[in-house]
């Protein structure tokens, strides 16, 4: 089989390798798309080489159909249209249970290695793709979806006034935050904040009523004055390449307000009664709710997946991905001809 192999900075090679091998608990699935994610192309920047099961998370959003079901996989069966949950989890520990599969006691490694034509998946590791949307756009509903609206959940199970919501950082994830908190009841307001103009633009179509460059030296005293003065009810950082935003999005916040650091950043210095969160990625038990706003047509995809290439051509779109915010959201990887 075909697989994209990382031979050096910035490159990666398509070459011809042996097709995993399956064990009785997992699945063999036929890739069919694969979506770039951050960790994939800073994986792609950096020196070094790294041979096709060496370490790194590149590929990890995968659309595909199950090709062959281990023997004692009783969730699933050959043609089934899949996508991956990447975190790898045992399905048993009393935290599995609980469905909280990130705090997995005997976590397994993550579910990577998809810029190929075939993976091997553990069968909890796999999600039903929704059979009205095609399999390149679903590669968007697990970890993109997932991770944006966990990161809504969590924040708005806190009684608060949800008021004024800031969202930091518009890439894909940024963008289906905007478009989650929408879905929310008690949301007044949404603030996107990106120094891209092509990036607030789609903010602003995907249902944010205001965006601003974070770069202009006036951003902290036009948030500051929201809510007669005191700041933003409700922030979400999700600029993961800038994490030095994060001291300027915590001053915009009202003293009670709510910063979630989607992007898994912490900060120091003076909280009063402000919350300070963090999250990672999502749990299965989600999944339903998510396909059903997609379904709905309350988070569209189409709008964040920008542009697709073959596996043959991946230096090209983790290049575009890298270096081009300003042209590209969600690359898609084609593994099928
Ligand atoms: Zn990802
Ligand atoms: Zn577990």
């Amino acid at each position: 089989m075909k697989a994209a192999v990382k031979v050096g900075k910035e490159r990666f090679e398509t070459r011809d390798v042996p097709a995993p091998e399956i064990g009785p608990n997992d699945c063999l699935v036929r890739v069919h798309y694969c979506a770039t994610c951050a960790w994939c192309y800073e994986e792609w920047l950096r020196d070094g080489v790294n041979d096709l099961y060496g370490p790194g998370v590149t590929g990890h959003e995968m659309a595909g159909v199950i090709e062959r079901a281990g023997e004692g996989v009783t969730r699933w069966r050959a043609g089934d249209a899949v996508l991956t949950y990447a975190a790898g989890h045992c399905g048993e520990c009393p935290e599995c249970r609980e469905g909280r599969e990130t705090y997995c006691r005997k976590p397994m490694p993550t579910v990577i290695h998809g810029y190929a034509d075939y993976i091997a998946v553990p069968q909890q590791c796999l999600l039903p793709s929704p059979a009205c949307v095609d399999l390149k756009h679903a590669t968007l509903i697990s970890d993109m979806v997932g991770t944006s609206m966990h990161a809504i959940r969590r924040a708005f199970a806190v009684n608060l006034d949800r008021g004024v919501v800031a969202v930091w950082g518009l890439g894909p994830v940024g963008l289906f935050t905007v478009q989650g908190v929408r879905t929310f009841a008690g949301v007044k307001r949404v603030i996107g904040l990106d120094p891209v103009a092509y990036r607030r633009g789609l903010a602003l179509e995907l249902g944010a009523d205001e965006t601003l460059d974070p770069t202009q030296p006036d951003i902290e005293e036009h948030l500051r004055n929201e809510n007669g003065g005191r700041g933003v009810n409700y922030a979400f950082n999700c600029a993961l390449r800038n994490p030095d935003v994060i001291d300027l999005v915590f001053r915009t916040l009202k003293l009670d307000g709510y910063l979630m650091n989607v992007t898994g950043q912490a900060r120091s210095g003076f909280q009063a009664e402000k919350r300070v969160d963090g999250t990672f990625y999502f749990f299965k038990r989600e999944y339903d709710e998510n396909v059903r706003l997609v379904l709905d047509g309350k988070i569209r995809l189409a709008p964040v997946l920008t542009h697709e290439y073959p596996l043959e051509r991946i230096n090209e779109a983790l290049e575009l991905r890298a270096k081009h915010p300003d042209q590209a959201l969600k690359v898609v990887i084609r593994c099928v001809p």
